[in-house]
């Protein structure tokens, strides 16, 4: 097996007749279908026919179903990415990368090699934890002469250079928003750095990619969700991407289940033109209007019950009360769910609180992260049938975050175990572009609760960890589940959506319970409506 194999992709748009039959066989079906086993999948017009032994299963089989064998790979249903900002990544990827720069210098030459667009350098994904410097203006100004805008991994802070925030408006005489911080040096000049909502105030400045730039983008991130073992997504991004997604169906070219969840600044938009959640079609369907009530773990501002340890900060809620109370209320009477981001314990809670007196819509409403949350409202979201969209790869680097910051209250934070024993709905995904889309990471990440560094050597809490068939379940089920539609997807028995994929990968370690058999596993085969996406 070569580490770089040669990946086809075998749909494109246009393509009037689309075979949608076919028949894998592998070493093993994870089917998720109770008594529903075997090592193959059969398929006709885009439904699952039969799961069972490839050897019954062959006699059946009308000579002319295309055949694909993978002896030894893992046939699973599509992984669906719970939590995805698409265009956002798709976009970023032809902008400055700035993951995994450990220096500011470094970064530096990034965006000195970067490529303008529209008269404008963007990039994303620095975190100055450990950086020599801070990020501040003076340095990049001293790289570009254009506006330079550069959002934080977390895509909770970004970095401009002075252009930029002349361009944005931004001087020493611009209030800090609500829920916002301009950062100043001694003599209250702006540094270049925004946090939190203050971010807000530049984004009017940034050039609008054409709509055609982000049908291309999305074109390829589709073939890269297809390579990665990918057939949905539940995303969370603004209206003109939704009009994106809307071009790619029209020309009959998309090719990802999307689950669309507006901004709650659309809300009156979406009100007025009497748009449910729910609506829809097969590949694109309107989800949650979203909202935010707090910020980060990593900038510790999100919004605690009590204290960060060794501070007297809870960080602070980005919403207020009545905002959040009338958003979720006006949607909820207008058949909208609402999907409100929460991660620290106090914001939780208020969520909870909130979506529990709103009016129900078509697909739940849900809380997006359900990072930290108190024992005593661990229950609730399964009372409630809320559904709780989770990041286990966020894990990989929240791990020591967690104990500095919230010690033992960590007992409530990524509990996977104990909120699932509770009867609750989990949809896991990944925050692409905040962690990698890869769905392994994920995998691994909830399978063995270690961070990047490996440690600690039996996993963070390892009470919480869940074996394998169960998180697949929460990336295929849990989602379905999440958009209303558990009856057709996200298990494979007869009369499902044939979305699936086939992993090749070593099945004995992963019975074994090592979580790196599945970092190392390979997507040798998607399937999405039946339709042969990628063969690698
Ligand atoms: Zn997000």
């Amino acid at each position: 097996m070569s580490a770089f194999p040669h990946v086809d992709t075998v749909a494109g748009a246009g393509r009037s007749e689309r075979q949608r039959d076919g028949f894998v066989r592998g070493a093993r079906v994870v089917s998720l279908a109770a008594g529903v086993e075997g090592d193959a999948v059969w398929w006709q017009a885009g439904r699952v026919r039969a799961v069972g032994r490839a050897t019954d299963l062959e006699r059946k089989l009308p000579v002319e179903t295309p055949r694909f064998e993978f002896p030894g790979a893992w046939i699973t249903p599509g992984f669906v990415d719970g939590h995805t900002h698409f265009a956002t990544w798709a976009l970023g990827r032809w902008r400055v990368q700035l993951a995994g720069v450990r220096s500011r210098e470094e970064a530096l030459q990034r965006v000195r090699a970067g490529r303008a667009e529209s008269g404008w350098v963007l990039g994303q994904g620095w975190d100055a934890n450990r950086w020599e410097a801070p990020p501040d203006r003076w340095s990049l100004d001293a790289v570009r002469a254009e506006p330079v805008y550069l959002d934080s991994l977390d895509v909770h802070a970004a970095w401009l250079n002075s252009t930029a925030l002349h361009a944005a408006g931004i001087d020493r005489r611009t209030p800090d928003p609500f829920g916002g911080r301009i950062v100043r040096d001694a003599n209250g000049e702006p540094t270049g750095l925004l946090l939190e909502r203050a971010v807000e105030l530049a984004l009017p400045a940034l050039p609008i990619p054409p709509d055609d730039v982000v049908t291309a983008a999305l074109r390829e991130g589709q073939a890269e969700a297809h390579r990665l073992g990918i057939t949905g997504i539940h995303d969370v991004e603004t209206d003109s991407v939704l009009a994106a997604f809307r071009e790619l169906e029209r020309e009959d070219a998309l090719r990802l289940r999307v689950l669309f969840h507006p901004p709650v600044a659309s809300l009156s938009q979406l009100v007025s033109s009497g748009v449910k959640s729910g609506q829809g079609s097969e590949w694109l369907t309107i989800g949650a209007v979203k909202l935010f009530l707090d910020g980060s773990l990593g900038k510790q501002t999100a919004w605690m019950l009590q204290p960060y340890e060794g501070s007297q900060d809870r960080g602070m809620p980005i919403s207020t009360l009545e905002h959040a109370r009338n958003a979720i209320q006006t949607a909820g009477r207008s058949g909208i769910a609402a999907t409100v981001h929460a991660i620290g314990d106090a914001a939780v809670r208020r969520a909870l609180d909130l979506l529990e007196e709103a009016p129900r819509a078509a697909i739940p409403h849900r809380i997006e992260h359900f990072q930290c949350v108190d024992s005593g409202d661990l229950g609730r979201a399964a009372r409630l049938g809320i559904v709780a969209s989770m990041q286990p790869a966020h894990l990989l680097t929240d791990i020591p975050l967690i104990d500095r910051y919230w010690g033992a209250r960590g007992a409530g934070a990524y509990a996977f175990r104990s909120i699932l024993e509770q009867g609750t709905t989990v949809a896991f995904g990944s925050d692409v572009p905040v962690a990698p889309l890869d769905p392994r990471e994920g995998v691994y990440a909830a399978l063995m609760r270690r961070a990047d560094d490996g440690s600690p050597p039996n996993g963070w809490r390892p009470d919480e960890a869940l074996d394998f068939e169960t998180v697949v379940r929460l990336y295929s089920e849990g989602c379905a589940r999440a958009a209303g539609i558990a009856s057709h997807r996200g298990r494979l028995a007869p009369g499902m959506d044939a979305d699936l994929v086939a992993w090749e990968l070593d099945g004995a370690a992963l019975m074994a319970g090592e979580g790196e058999a599945f970092r190392r596993a390979r997507a040798r085969l998607t399937v999405v409506n039946g339709e042969v996406l990628m063969q690698a």
